[in-house]
């Protein structure tokens, strides 16, 4: 079976330059881009170029140069979007959804970086 990955996906689209983004940071493997439904200050999406499905299917199958390049954007991302903890910074959330249980609602891997506001618990408890 393996991990299955539809190329008709909203972010698959944007990767084809079939719909708009608003671009944060673009480099060879990544693509970082502003949220349409922001839920904090800084909403930021950040997504492989590559067709991967989720987290899982990613760091099991990406190359080492796709998941350095994609770990690094995120470091960027904070430090351009000024969400990091360096110098007493604020900081931030990280959060990728996979698969039914995590809720995830578009079939490509994307972290969502979120801050600029206290963001509360990870999880409310039941
Ligand atoms: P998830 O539930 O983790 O799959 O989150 C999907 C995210 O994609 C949501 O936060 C949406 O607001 C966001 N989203 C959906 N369509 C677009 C789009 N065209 N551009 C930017 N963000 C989008």
């Amino acid at each position: 079976m393996g991990y299955a990955y539809d190329d008709q996906n909203i972010f698959a689209k944007i990767l084809r330059g079939e719909i708009p983004n608003k671009t944060v940071l673009e480099t060879e493997h990544t693509l970082a881009f502003a949220d349409i439904q922001p839920q904090a200050p800084v909403h930021v999406l950040v997504i492989p170029k590559g067709p991967y499905a989720s987290l899982d299917h990613f760091t099991q199958e990406a190359s080492d140069a796709e998941i350095l390049d994609f770990n690094r954007t995120i470091g960027k991302v904070c430090e351009m979007t000024k969400v990091e903890t360096k110098d007493g910074g604020m900081g931030f959330r990280a959060i990728t959804n996979a698969g039914v249980h995590g809720h995830q609602e578009v079939p490509h891997l994307h972290v969502h970086i979120l801050g600029g506001r206290q963001l509360g618990r990870m999880l409310p408890r039941d």
